[in-house]
């Protein structure tokens, strides 16, 4: 399955990026991911937890910012977004474009780390009336 492997690698990436930082906790996970990647955001997302599972990771978020495709129009002389995935042409004028400018993005863009601080007095971990929502 296409889209398990991608979350697996980000997973991966995740991981080692955590263990650079003395294990710290990874909360989040933002992600770019263009409209014409292949990739099903759903899919994507359900793959990720299965990624998670027994993974210091597990329980972190993933955070999906899709990408609009935009063309370049020749006869606009301008990048342009396009209305639908199934019809590359130009909004403006109808001119069929194939130059893709925008939206194969699949791109980690940032990640939600917990950064220790030993003298601050964080205590978002003393949520002990909030019901356990793992299965
Ligand atoms: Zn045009």
């Amino acid at each position: 399955m296409h889209e398990l492997s991608i979350a697996m690698s980000i997973v991966e990436m995740a991981e080692e990026e955590s263990a650079r930082r003395d294990h710290a906790k990874i909360h989040a996970i933002h992600l770019r991911l263009g409209l014409l990647s292949g990739v099903v955001k759903e899919a994507l997302l359900s793959s990720y937890e299965m990624a998670c599972a027994s993974t210091p990771l597990e329980g972190s978020q993933l955070i999906i910012e899709e990408v609009p495709v935009e063309v370049f129009c020749p006869a606009c002389r301008a990048r342009v977004p396009v209305p639908s995935i199934q019809w590359m042409a130009c909004p403006q004028c109808d001119t069929p474009t194939p130059e893709i400018v925008q939206g194969k993005e699949l791109e980690v863009i940032a990640m939600e780390i917990e950064t220790p601080e030993p003298n601050a007095q964080h205590s978002d971990t003393s949520r002990s009336s909030a019901p356990e929502t793992n299965q």
